[in-house]
């Protein structure tokens, strides 16, 4: 494999950034960060603690009680996140560069992710300045008026997947609403964060409004849920550590919005256009490496076509491009991380003995290194089956037969989890019925994975708590008191 897949510059070390400044860990520790290509060390990068998150926290809480960017007008911080947008699309490709360098993303859909990041800041730049709060009158009674009030310090944890973008759907409103941050970004996945600090320099941003600390979850993590200066904790991860979250943040009473695991169902009724169904469940597990919160990971197919889908779908997976991240004509990359690789890899191990194979099963021929699997399909789950109850996070799918609309909707319903579900027919009727009863925080009916940032996002069940998107988010990040005058 040629090197003309590293790009230039990558730092040799990746430090904090605490109070407009980047620093070492208070006991100099590190760790080590993975090419998820080679699984060699390509750098390392402080590793967080307790002292480190106490410097962070304290940077950031001066910042809000000191600082201009509490009390600047809403139009003020708009300016600046609007200066960030900017930079960060002016800077996509080396960007989605880094990002595909270091979690192994393919190289066009981290470039798609990086734009995504930039329209994170503009919609919420926009929606701040556009922001009216309620007021309610008694006619010659009472006047009732809503003060709205940014929190204080917000704690932001975050996953590798797609980390730069999912990051920017945080650092957007928390920054919009006139909050001060502590990001601690996912372990596996540091350096593209790195950047978020020259940017906001760049952009004008007061110093101490954005603290970066790296490390590992159980360490830097821990340590911003459970600090008492901390009144916010926005999380995106795995289901079981939301649980740990929510015990560390109890004695605190602390605001928190979870956006957590999944196993999607994708629903095709026989009546649905087969060639549209087949190419979106493709894309729906496939896409970002099936390393996707919303991934369709589980198909349910009408019986009367469940042979010609299993057909058709096998055959387009197999024809699923794996290649180098950096790749422009590659569709699925390396996997983020060995650990995550052995996860998934154990998983197609079970699922032979679950399942009927149709495509994939291991590791794509001509791979000898890295953390590649061949897009992996498995026809006639059961329900029971632990490929159709737990979340993979790679490019695995189970296909299941369903006989009814009963029997899909059970099906589809048949998880702890409830993030997404996508349904493809053409009975309007059946499509918003489905839509009504499926126990998913969104839906797609017939449609692609694309939304519309003022829609809420998020789960239900083990998929999370709250939601965020458009004036959700706003919601979340600010404090709302209400004023009641007599007249
Ligand atoms: P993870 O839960 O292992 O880690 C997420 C973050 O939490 C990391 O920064 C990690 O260091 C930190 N963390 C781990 N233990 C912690 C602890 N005890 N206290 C505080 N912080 C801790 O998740 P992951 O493997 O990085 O990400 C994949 C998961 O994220 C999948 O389950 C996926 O579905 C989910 N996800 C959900 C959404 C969504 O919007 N619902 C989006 C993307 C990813």
């Amino acid at each position: 494999m040629s090197d003309n897949r590293i790009p230039e510059d990558l730092p040799d070390h990746i430090q904090h950034y605490i109070d407009g400044a980047f620093v070492d860990s208070q006991d100099g520790d590190t760790f080590d960060v993975l090419d998820p290509v080679t699984n060699e060390n390509y750098t390392t990068a402080a590793a967080g603690k307790k002292a480190d998150i106490d410097l962070a926290v304290a940077a950031a809480k001066r910042a809000f009680d000191e600082g201009p960017w509490p009390k600047m007008l809403p139009r003020e911080r708009s300016r600046v996140l609007h200066r960030i947008a900017d930079i960060v699309e002016s800077r996509d490709e080396r960007l989605a560069e880094l990002e595909s360098f270091d979690s192994g993303l393919p190289i066009t859909q981290a470039l798609g992710q990086a734009r995504r990041a930039a329209e994170n800041f503009r919609f919420f730049a926009d929606l701040i300045v556009a922001q009216a709060d309620d007021t309610f009158k008694v006619p010659g009674r009472q006047i009732n008026y809503v003060n709205r009030k940014p929190i204080g310090v917000a704690g932001l944890i975050t996953p590798w997947n797609t980390p730069f973008m999912l990051e920017s759907w945080k650092l957007g409103p928390a920054l919009a609403t006139g909050n001060t941050v502590v990001l601690k970004p996912a372990e596996f996945t540091p350096l593209s964060a790195s950047l978020w600090a020259g940017i906001f320099e760049e952009a004008g941003l007061p110093q101490g409004v954005f603290n970066l600390v790296n490390g590992l979850g159980e360490d830097a993590g821990d340590a911003l849920v459970k600090h008492p200066d901390v009144p916010l904790i926005s999380f995106t991860g795995e289901s079981r550590t939301g649980q740990i979250i929510f015990a560390g943040a109890a004695p605190y009473l602390k605001g928190l919005s979870m956006e957590l695991g999944g196993k999607s169902p994708a629903v095709v009724f026989a009546d649905a256009d087969l060639d549209a169904a087949v190419n979106a469940t493709i894309f729906g597990v496939f896409s970002l490496n099936g390393e996707r919160c919303t991934a369709g990971s589980r198909i349910l197919v009408e019986q009367s076509i469940y042979d010609e889908f299993v057909e058709k779908y096998a055959a387009q997976a197999k024809r699923v491009k794996v290649g180098l991240p950096s790749d422009p004509t590659t569709e699925v990359g390396a996997l983020v991380h060995p650990e995550h690789y052995e996860k998934v890899m154990s998983y197609v191990e079970i699922g032979k003995t679950e399942g009927r194979l149709v495509a994939g099963g291991g590791r794509p021929e001509g791979f000898e290194t890295g953390n590649y699997v061949a897009p992996t399909v498995f026809a006639d789950v059961m329900p029971d089956a632990r490929i159709f109850q737990e979340e993979i996070f790679g490019p695995v799918v189970a296909i299941t037969p369903f006989s009814s609309d009963e029997e899909a909707l059970a099906l589809a319903n048949n998880t702890k989890y409830g993030l997404a579900a996508y349904i493809w027919t053409n009975d309007l009727k059946r499509a918003h019925n489905f839509a009504g009863n499926v126990e998913a925080g969104m839906v797609w009916l017939n449609s692609n994975n694309v939304r519309d940032l003022r829609t809420p996002f998020g789960g239900v069940k083990a998929s999370g708590l709250g939601h965020e998107g458009g004036y959700r988010s706003i919601d979340f990040y600010t404090d709302q008191q209400a004023v009641h005058i007599n007249l």
